[in-house]
C-alpha cells in the first residue's frame, strides 16, 4: 500500500460519508476535517474539475503534510452542451441551494423528450502526496427526470435517473448508489492505485 493514512480535502459531509463508506476495509486510516479546527475552506475557481480537485488536495497536503484526497464533480447534460459541468455547484447563481439548481435544470429541459435528456455525472479524484500527484476519473450515465424524485442523497440526486434501474439516485438506497456512482468508479480506481 502506498500510504496507510490519508486526509479527505473536503468540507462536504455527504462526500465524507460516501468516501469513508467506499474505502471501508481498505486498511487505510481516513482523517477528515473533524479534529483539524483550522481546516480551510477552499474556493473552486478553476475551469476544469481536475484543476479544482488538485487545488484542494494540494492545499491540504501543504498544510498538514498528510496524503490528501479531493474530488470535484460535475453533472454534464448532453443537450445543454455539457452544462452545468464544472459550474454544477453554482448553476443557479452564487449561494443557491440544491433545490434551486434542480429547478433551473428542469426549467432548461422543459419540453425536451426523454431520449434527449441524457447526462452523466463525472468525478475527478486528485491525490497529492510526498512523491507527486495523480488524477483519476469516474463517471456514470443516465438521464434527467422531468421532476425531482426521492429523498436520499444530495445535490442533483433527485433528478438524475440511473439508467439500468430506472430510479433516481435519490430513490436508490445509499448502498446501491455507492456501488455504482461516478464517485464509486473513481474511488475504485483510487483503491487500485493505492494498492498497486
Ligand atoms: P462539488 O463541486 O464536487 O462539490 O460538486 C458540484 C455540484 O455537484 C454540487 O452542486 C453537488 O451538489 C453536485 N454533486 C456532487 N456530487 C454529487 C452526487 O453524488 N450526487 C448529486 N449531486 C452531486
Amino acid at each position: 500500500m502506498r500510504f496507510s493514512k490519508l486526509i479527505l480535502a473536503t468540507n462536504n459531509r455527504h462526500k465524507i460519508a460516501e468516501i469513508t463508506a467506499l474505502l471501508e476495509g481498505a486498511g487505510v486510516t481516513i482523517l477528515t476535517k473533524a479534529g483539524f479546527p483550522d481546516f480551510p475552506e477552499i474556493e473552486e475557481t478553476a475551469n476544469t474539475l481536475a484543476e479544482n480537485a488538485l487545488e484542494k488536495s494540494r492545499t491540504i497536503f501543504r498544510k498538514y503534510g498528510i496524503p490528501a484526497v479531493a474530488d470535484d464533480t460535475g453533472l454534464e447534460v448532453d443537450c445543454l452542451g455539457g452544462a452545468p459541468g464544472v459550474y454544477s455547484a453554482r448553476y443557479a447563481g452564487e449561494g443557491c441551494t440544491f433545490a434551486d439548481n434542480n429547478r433551473k435544470l428542469l426549467h432548461e429541459l422543459e419540453g425536451v423528450p426523454v431520449e434527449r435528456r441524457r447526462a452523466r455525472f463525472v468525478t475527478v479524484i486528485a491525490v497529492t502526496y510526498a512523491d507527486g500527484e495523480i488524477c483519476l476519473e469516474g463517471d456514470v450515465h443516465g438521464y434527467i427526470a422531468t421532476e425531482p424524485r426521492g429523498d436520499n442523497g444530495f445535490g442533483y440526486d433527485p433528478v438524475f435517473i440511473y439508467q439500468p434501474l430506472g430510479e433516481t439516485f435519490a430513490e436508490m438506497g445509499s448502498e446501491t448508489k455507492n456501488a455504482v456512482s461516478h464517485r464509486a468508479v473513481a474511488l475504485g480506481k483510487f483503491k487500485d492505485w493505492l494498492f498497486s
